[in-house]
């Protein structure tokens, strides 16, 4: 019984941590793509849950394409996926 609930405390610890490192990120980074090295495999777009990435299709090549920024998080699931770096997250532009 001890077990679970230290394991259990430690779980909620680390999600804490992984959430106020996430709003940081999503502060100061924004996702980019780079475009010349995009496939257009599609392998990013499986792994965003918020609807932020869509494939286009051009009559020349399929092309990815980061349609609803304001709904990204940051969490660099997609970026993890790109075998090919297209996509990255840098730092937002200071204004
Ligand atoms: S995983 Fe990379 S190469 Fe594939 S569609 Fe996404 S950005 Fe383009
Ligand atoms: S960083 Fe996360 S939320 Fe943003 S586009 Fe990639 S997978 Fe989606």
């Amino acid at each position: 019984m001890k077990i679970i609930i230290i394991s259990s405390l430690v779980l909620v610890i680390l999600f804490i941590i992984k959430e106020i490192f996430r709003k940081k990120n999503k502060a100061t980074k924004m996702l980019y793509l780079n475009q010349e090295r995009c496939t257009g495999c599609g392998a990013c777009l499986k792994k965003c849950r918020r609807n932020v990435l869509a494939i286009t299709d051009n009559k020349s090549r399929k092309l990815i394409e980061i349609q609803n920024p304001i709904n990204c998080t940051v969490c660099n699931d997609c970026v993890r996926a790109c075998k090919f770096k297209a996509l990255s997250l840098v730092d937002k532009p200071i204004k």
